[in-house]
C-alpha cells in the first residue's frame, strides 16, 4: 500500500474523550452546558425531507447573508465551513506554499500543528500571553517563512486574553494571512471582528464557530469573515457541499436567536467566576479565563497528571494536556454550577483525605 510519507510520519489529532455514558460530568471539551436555542428544534422538526433528495446550497446564501449583516461585513466577505476546523485546513491549501510555514501561539490549539503535518510545511510556535513579545515573534515568522498564522483569542488551553489592538499591531507588520481564531469570544470582553471588516486591513480573517456559545458542537458549523480575495480563494479550494442543508438551516435558526446565545453565554461567564474563586480558595492556581473554561495548577503535592486519572475513574472528566507547557495544569470546561459543585465536591473529598 502506497502512504504518502509525510502522512506515514504524521501523529493525528486526538480530540477529547466522548464517552457514551451520560452520568459522566463532562467538562474536557468545552461544549455547552445548556441546549441551543428552541428555533433550532423548530427547524428540525418541519425539516422537509425533499430537501435532503436534493443538494445543499453550495454557497450557504441565506447563512452566509445572516452571518454578514450580524457581522457589518458583505456576504462576498464570509465563508462557512463544517466546523471552523474545517475552514482551518481550507485556510492551509489556500494560503501556504510547499516551502513556507503555519505558525501559531505556543501553548495553542493543538490541531494547528497537526494540521501543518497534514499540509507537509513546518509548523513555528510563539509565545503568548505575558511572554508574547512582538518583534522577536515577527523575526521568527520572516525567518521560518510563516504565510499564515492561527492567533486563538482567547488562547486555549489557556484561556488568556490579548487585546485587539495587540492583534492589529502584529497584523499591520505581519506578511501573511492572519487568522484570529475566535472559537470561545463570546465569553469575553471584547473581540477582533472590525480588523476583519476593516478595509484598510488586506490580511485578517476572524473565524467564529456554532459549536460553543450557540451549543452546537454536534451540527458542525463555523464560519470567518475576512478581505474578499481571501474569502474567494478559500471558495475556490472547498469542497463542493462541504455544509450540509441541515446544519445551514440549523445555524440560521440559531444566529437569529442572539438572546438566548448571549444569555447562555452569560451565564457560563458568571459560573467561570464562582468555580475560579472556589478554586483559587483551595490553594490552585487559576489562570484569569476569557473563556468558557479555566486552566488551573492544583496545590502540591498534587499532580495535574494524578489527578485527572483520579477524577476520571469517578466519571468526572476534564482535560489533560502532558507536555513541559502544560503538563502542570488541567483544562476544565465550564458547566453548570451542579457540575461545577459535583467537581468541588470530589476534589474536597480527596483532599480531606490526605491523598
Ligand atoms: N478553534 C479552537 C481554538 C478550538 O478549541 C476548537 C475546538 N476544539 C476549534 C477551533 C474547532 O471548533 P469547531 O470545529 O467545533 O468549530
Amino acid at each position: 500500500m502506497k502512504i504518502a510519507k509525510h502522512v506515514r510520519k504524521l501523529e493525528g489529532y486526538v480530540p477529547g474523550e466522548q464517552p457514551r455514558s451520560r452520568s459522566v460530568v463532562k467538562l474536557n471539551t468545552n461544549e455547552n452546558p445548556y441546549q441551543p436555542s428552541p428555533a433550532c428544534g423548530d427547524v428540525l422538526r418541519r425539516f422537509s425531507l425533499d430537501r435532503l433528495r436534493r443538494y445543499p446550497d453550495p454557497v450557504f446564501t441565506d447563512l452566509r447573508g445572516a452571518i454578514a449583516e450580524l457581522n457589518g461585513a458583505r456576504p462576498e466577505c464570509v465563508f462557512v465551513g463544517n466546523g471552523s476546523d474545517e475552514i482551518l485546513s481550507v485556510a492551509a491549501r489556500a494560503f501556504v506554499e510547499d516551502d513556507e510555514s503555519i505558525g501559531s501561539l505556543d501553548p495553542s490549539y493543538s490541531l494547528y500543528k497537526t494540521l501543518a503535518a497534514i499540509r507537509n510545511v513546518k509548523w513555528v510556535g510563539v509565545a503568548g500571553g505575558a511572554k508574547f513579545d512582538a518583534p522577536k515573534a515577527l523575526a521568527l515568522l520572516k525567518a521560518k517563512r510563516t504565510s499564515l498564522f492561527l492567533w486563538t483569542n482567547p488562547n486555549a488551553p489557556t484561556g488568556e486574553f490579548a487585546e485587539p489592538e495587540t492583534i492589529a499591531a502584529f497584523a499591520k507588520r505581519f506578511p501573511g494571512v492572519l487568522i484570529v481564531d475566535e472559537a470561545y469570544v463570546d465569553f469575553s470582553r471584547a473581540n477582533c471582528m472590525a480588523l476583519a471588516t476593516d478595509a484598510a486591513n488586506g490580511n485578517v480573517i476572524v473565524m467564529r464557530t456554532f459549536s460553543r456559545s450557540y451549543s452546537l458542537a454536534g451540527l458542525r458549523v463555523g464560519y470567518c469573515v475576512g478581505p474578499e480575495p481571501l474569502v474567494a480563494a478559500m471558495y475556490k479550494v472547498k469542497d463542493s457541499y462541504n455544509v450540509d442543508a441541515v446544519a445551514q438551516s440549523v445555524a440560521l435558526a440559531a444566529l437569529k436567536d442572539q438572546k438566548w446565545m448571549r444569555a447562555n453565554a452569560a451565564k457560563v461567564v458568571r459560573t467561570r467566576g464562582r468555580f475560579a474563586a472556589a478554586l483559587a480558595s483551595r490553594g490552585w492556581d487559576v489562570v484569569p479565563s476569557e473563556s468558557n473554561f479555566v486552566f488551573a495548577k492544583p496545590p502540591a503535592p498534587e499532580t495535574a497528571a494524578e489527578l485527572f486519572a483520579w477524577l476520571r475513574e469517578r466519571n468526572i472528566f476534564v482535560r489533560y494536556f502532558p507536555g513541559p507547557k502544560t503538563g502542570e495544569r488541567l483544562r476544565i470546561t465550564i458547566g453548570t454550577d451542579g457540575q461545577m459543585k459535583a467537581l468541588l465536591s470530589a476534589l474536597d473529598d480527596r483532599f480531606s483525605k490526605g491523598c
